[in-house]
Order: C-alpha cells, then sequence, then structure tokens
C-alpha cells in the first residue's frame, strides 16, 4: 500500500534577507525565534508528533535566508541530533569554501535558487548584485566536493520563461531540479504580478522545453505550476505556527490544531502528487 504521510516540513525560520528578489513570497511573516530551549521545543514537537498523516522525517530550513537567523548552525544540529534530514534552500551567498566542511557536519542536502542563466537577469530580478549564477555554480561545486545532496529551485518568471536552462543545470549537475511557476501570495509579492507573472501556456512553454533533462542517477525534474503548489506543502511560520497558502494568502494555524485535522491545511494527495516524497537519505 502506498504510505500517504506527510513527512516533510518547510520550516522558515526567518523572513529576513540580503537579497531582494521581486518575486519573493515571503517578505512579511511573524517573529522569529531567538531561545535555544523554544527552538529545541519546536523541533521536539516535530519529532514527536506522529500520526496517521504526520511522520516528519525531513526539515527544510529556509527563509528568508536561513544563514541570517542567529542560530542557524544551532538549528541545523540539534535537527541532525534529533535524527531528521536536513535541508537548508538558501540563495548561497553565504557558502563559501571556509564554512562549507562545518554545514556539511550536520546538512544532508542544500538547495541553491537560481532563476535565469543570465547574472544580469537575476540582478534585474533583484536576486544579487550580478554575480548570482556564478556564485551558485562555485557553490554547487563545493556542495559535491562536501558530498552534500545538490538541489536547484527555479522560479520562472515573465523574464525567464522562453530561457534555456539545460547548460547551465548539467554545470551544476544537481541531484534534484524544481521549476516554479511564479506564484502570486497575497500581501507578500503583489507589487510584481503585472511585471513577473506567466500564464499556465507560458510555464508548460519552459517545461517543454526543460521535460527531458536527466538528473544525476536519471532523476527527472519536477515542475509547480500555481496549482501544484498551493495546499500542497507542510509550512512553519517563523516562531513556529502552520502556515496554510491554499486561499493564496497565507493563513496561520497552532500546530496542535493542524494535528487534529491535517487535511484542512495540506492536501496530502497533492503533497504526494508533487513528488513529495523521494529518497532523501544523504
Ligand atoms: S533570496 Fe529567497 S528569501 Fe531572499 S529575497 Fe530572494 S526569494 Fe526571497
Amino acid at each position: 500500500m502506498k504510505d500517504r504521510t506527510i513527512k516533510s516540513i518547510n520550516w522558515h525560520i526567518t523572513a529576513k534577507c540580503n537579497y531582494k528578489c521581486k518575486f519573493c513570497y515571503v517578505q512579511r511573516l511573524d517573529t522569529e525565534i531567538l531561545d535555544l530551549n523554544e527552538a529545541f521545543s519546536v523541533l521536539n514537537k516535530l519529532k514527536d508528533s506522529k500520526t496517521d498523516d504526520i511522520n516528519i522525517e525531513k526539515i527544510n530550513f529556509v527563509g528568508g535566508e536561513p544563514f541570517l537567523h542567529p542560530l542557524f548552525y544551532e538549528l541545523l544540529k540539534m535537527a541532525h541530533a534529533l535524527g531528521f534530514t536536513t535541508s537548508i534552500v538558501t540563495n548561497g551567498s553565504f557558502i563559501n569554501d571556509r564554512n562549507i566542511a562545518e554545514i556539511g557536519k550536520y546538512t544532508d542536502w542544500i538547495g541553491i535558487s537560481v532563476d535565469s542563466i543570465s547574472n544580469l537577469k537575476e540582478a534585474e530580478l533583484a536576486r544579487g548584485k550580478g554575480k548570482h549564477v556564478s556564485h551558485a555554480i562555485e557553490v554547487s561545486d563545493l556542495i559535491h566536493e562536501q558530498g552534500i545532496k545538490l538541489k536547484v529551485n527555479t522560479t520562472v518568471t515573465k523574464m525567464t520563461y522562453r530561457e534555456n536552462m539545460h547548460q547551465l543545470i548539467h554545470r551544476m549537475n544537481p541531484h534534484r531540479w524544481k521549476a516554479f511557476q511564479m506564484l502570486h501570495i497575497k500581501g507578500q509579492n503583489d507589487n510584481c504580478v503585472k511585471e513577473l507573472a506567466i500564464t499556465d501556456e507560458e510555464f508548460n512553454d519552459f517545461i517543454n522545453r526543460h521535460k527531458h533533462i536527466r538528473l544525476t542517477g536519471g532523476t527527472k525534474p519536477v515542475f509547480e505550476s500555481n496549482e501544484d503548489m498551493k495546499g500542497s506543502y507542510l509550512i512553519l511560520s517563523p516562531s513556529g505556527k502552520v502556515i496554510s497558502n491554499s486561499s493564496g494568502s497565507y493563513q496561520t494555524f497552532e500546530f496542535d490544531d493542524f494535528l487534529n485535522n491535517p487535511e484542512s491545511v495540506v492536501d496530502i494527495g497533492k503533497y504526494l502528487g508533487r513528488d513529495g516524497l523521494y529518497d532523501w537519505k544523504k
């Protein structure tokens, strides 16, 4: 019988970021946890919350930029010590040859966000100041050298949907590649919709150009439309509340209320349908 359990969670530990990507859908969240005991109790709760629907094995630390959280390394260490598979989604700007070995001690996956093949276009999107793609390539090499698994996340926008990313993806050589149709979340990224939102047809144009790429081990890329993304993730706010994006804006719930009725926040069929479960062991 197919396992229908939610096993991964995205914890947005902070909304702070050193970049200002126009399409960013995490611009205003609640207050981050700055107390180690409080952070530990969130992780413990995730560990202990086992029901027919929930059994969290993997934590994606996301932001904002997770490296800007003052307790980030402690959070990673704690999650690793508790036996979670640990993953970071980052713009990569804080990763370098001096800290990658330390990060690698506690981290199974690193996801680097890259939306274009062009440094200039990334700068136009306000992802960095003109060196983002070059730096992401360097960081992908460091990640491979440490034996950490690499994911690439791409947000497809009006500015980039006609691009051909084959060469860049092959150069970065990720174990997984996810491309997302730019998602409008009301109250977060309203200002960029006119300039950057793409239609389903435009997203399909991008998919058709890239769907035959095969990654390390023959893995296929994953493409997520706006519809795929809504209600298909288990998301935690900086303070440890559960966030639902199903309505197109963020609504928050206490974790215990979520446990009593998980399907009201996460559509488990959609979670599984977007390839939410895969072999994520290092
Ligand atoms: S790097 Fe990520 S968190 Fe930072 S502004 Fe860009 S999309 Fe948002």
